[in-house]
């Protein structure tokens, strides 16, 4: 069996790792490429502090459905500090016929005379130097000091990677920006659940409202923040403003009795049909918890979540935003829900009035009562859509 190593950080695993080890499994014939996920290092952190175990998993799930590639926490399970030839000599007792191939990129290939008993690693493997075109001549020099001094088989692979690296990811991460065009969606979805590379007051926070509303209610939050960061993206909003109001937005989808015990206290006046139906007041309520339990002071984010069920006749962009992600956030699954995903990827104000004409005939097709508000609202977009 032939064995690719590709070792790493992985912090976190992104689409260039991945093609890169799609690329050499194909072009070396190998049957497996192992992702070896790094320890934590003793001493120091990480940038972002995510730990080794949530990135092995993240890797995992990345790769769950790519042929021949597979994360692997050999070195995570074994004591002390972790070095390749270790990993290289229990990776043959394991696969006691496999042929290794080493994967190292052009800084490491220079290094490795300087690695933990160089010579018996090379003796074991043959090192798959990975180098973007037009590199190699200057690697050749590297590669022959291994050849000559270690009697290493050295081969390169060459090829335009994708311009993708971790860093990159976690500065998309910090800057509220989209990164579903640099990770698969599983790494995505974990890295905003858990709050991953986010500083600790925002992850004390998303754990708060994690706490505070049942799991599936928790996913299609995150899931509308993710798309309202997408959206302030393509539209031009605030991304700031937008991963806030869309992570908050229904953080008082609380039990019917607890909504009337806040409407109560919050001094809403709340209308029979409202007696019937608590939730819908989980808009107005959202507003009030996002500010007092949440300490949001900005009105623009407290408007939004107001507004984000019923709309209202004048909204601002990131009104829209927070509607609209709301409505087609990754989790969501409906009849029309991929019509409106196609809209929204080109039309912000055509999108947000097609999903207000769709939840219209949902509660008439169920016979639900109307709530005058938002009809109010439905009908000043359609007005203002048709001066256009
Ligand atoms: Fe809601
Ligand atoms: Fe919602």
């Amino acid at each position: 069996m032939r064995i690719g190593l590709f070792g790493g950080s992985y912090n976190p695993i992104h689409n260039g790792h991945i093609d890169l080890a799609a690329r050499i499994r194909a072009q070396f014939g190998l049957d497996r490429v192992l992702l070896m996920v790094a320890k934590d290092p003793p001493h120091k952190q990480l940038a972002g502090n995510v730990d080794a175990s949530a990135r092995f998993c993240m890797a995992e799930a990345a790769l769950a459905n790519m042929e021949g590639l597979f994360a692997s926490d050999l070195e995570l399970k074994r004591d002390g500090k972790s070095y390749t030839v270790d990993t290289v000599r229990e990776l043959l007792r394991l696969y006691p016929d496999a042929e290794i191939f080493l994967m190292v990129g052009e800084d490491m290939l220079r290094n490795l005379p300087t690695w933990r008993e160089a010579d018996v690693l090379l003796s074991l493997v043959t090192v798959l130097a990975t180098a973007r075109p037009g590199v190699e001549g200057t690697l050749e020099e590297a590669a022959g000091v291994l050849r000559k001094r270690f009697g290493a088989k050295v081969a390169f692979a060459s090829f335009e990677g994708q311009n993708v690296s971790s860093t990159m990811v976690r500065k998309r991460i910090e800057e509220a920006k989209p990164i579903c065009d640099l990770v698969p969606p599983e790494v995505e979805k974990a890295v905003y659940e858990n709050a991953y590379y986010r500083e600790e007051s925002a992850a004390a926070m998303q754990e708060k409202l994690r706490l505070s509303l049942n799991k599936r209610r928790y996913e299609h939050s995150v899931g509308t923040m993710r798309e309202a960061i997408v959206l302030a993206d393509r539209f031009g909003a605030d991304p700031y403003k937008a991963r806030l109001a869309g992570l908050l937005h229904d953080c008082a989808r609380f039990r019917p009795e607890k909504l009337m015990e806040l409407a109560a206290h919050y001094g809403i006046a709340v209308d029979d049909h409202e007696r019937e139906v608590p939730e819908l007041l989980h808009d107005r309520l959202g507003a009030y918890i996002a500010r007092d339990a949440y300490g949001v002071r900005d009105d623009e984010i407290l408007d939004a979540i107001r507004c984000h069920q019923l709309c209202r006749e004048s909204m601002t962009l990131l009104d829209k935003i927070v509607y609209l992600a709301d409505k087609i956030e990754p989790t969501r699954d409906y009849p029309g829900v991929e019509a409106l995903r196609t809209i929204a990827a080109a039309d912000l104000d055509r999108a947000v009035l097609a999903c207000m004409d769709s939840v219209h005939e949902h509660l008439i097709r169920e016979g639900k009562r109307i709530k005058q508000e938002g009809e109010r609202a439905r009908q000043a977009f359609h007005a203002l859509f048709e001066q256009k």
